[in-house]
């Protein structure tokens, strides 16, 4: 499932190529994608303009004309590609955005999770209220990030991945986070001092910007917009590599299973207390 730093790629890819343009046709193959009504939806982005496009946790938020919003979640294979003049429909493509200037805009989603919203601004609003996105954690500093660990109880991980705790991490940076900081997944999170919660906080941010700056991580799916991968996955120090030496201490890399997520961890440098 694309993350933080996949989706990040995905709207700074998309701005640079659908704001300012405006909407001169919408097909939609696949009804169940579109929860708002697929019909409605043509009606809804018809001569709209793109204002504006936006990550929200891992949600992608256009802003049309009139504040109107387009929300779409890839779940977990949904891919943008973009293409300078229609085409013929490619495989597994649902969805296609045509633009008065030119240019189209087809949403492809092997297994069919992801979906799209169109949302008339009070709308929108009570969308972000019912979906109790978490903060971004580009937006936290390290205090809040402190004090909205010491208050919640259960485990780090499970918590981590919350996205009312904080939004935008999935599984592949959530471990590489905790590893990069020396913390069991299964850590009650109450009871992380000072000076690891500081270090956790510093290493998911830069662990963040060092896969967006990288494009983000290919395991399966995950494609940019031009069909190009990301290149973090190279640089993944626990996550996929289970039976491995650990690049820091060279101990054998070990896969448990936490909150029902496949798990990956150096028992050396991430010791359970
Ligand atoms: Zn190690």
């Amino acid at each position: 499932m694309p993350e933080l730093p996949e989706v990040e790629t995905i709207v700074r890819d998309l701005r640079g190529l659908v704001v300012g343009r405006r909407i001169d046709f919408v097909k939609v193959w696949l009804n169940k994608l579109v929860r708002t009504g697929p019909r409605r939806l043509a009606g809804f982005l018809l001569g709209a303009e793109i204002h504006g496009v936006r990550r929200r946790g891992k949600f992608i938020v256009f802003t049309l004309s009139g504040e109107k919003r387009l929300v779409v979640h890839l779940r977990m294979t949904g891919q943008f590609l973009w293409a300078a003049a229609p085409e013929t429909r490619p495989k597994h493509v649902h969805l296609i955005i045509g633009f008065e200037e030119g240019g189209v805009l087809m949403y492809r989603d092997v297994r069919q999770f992801g979906y799209f919203l169109g949302l008339q601004p009070a709308d929108y609003q009570a969308w972000l209220v019912s979906e109790d996105i978490g903060p971004d954690p580009f937006d936290l500093s390290p205090e809040d990030f402190r004090e909205r660990l010491c208050s919640r109880r259960g485990r780090i991980k499970p918590l981590l991945l919350d996205q009312r705790f904080v939004s935008g991490l999935g599984n592949i940076y959530v471990d590489e986070a905790l590893f990069a900081a020396g913390i069991h997944p299964l850590s009650p999170a109450d009871r992380i001092r000072e000076d690891e919660a500081r270090r956790l906080f510093d290493e998911i941010l830069s662990v963040l910007k060092e896969a967006i700056r990288l494009r983000g991580s290919t395991v399966r799916d995950y494609r940019g917009l031009t069909g190009v991968g990301g290149q973090f996955q190279s640089r993944h120090q626990v996550y996929g590599r289970t039976g491995e030496h650990c690049l820091v201490c060279g101990c054998a890399l070990e896969r448990l299973v936490v909150g029902g997520r496949s798990t990956h961890i150096c028992p050396r440098c991430q010791p359970r207390r």
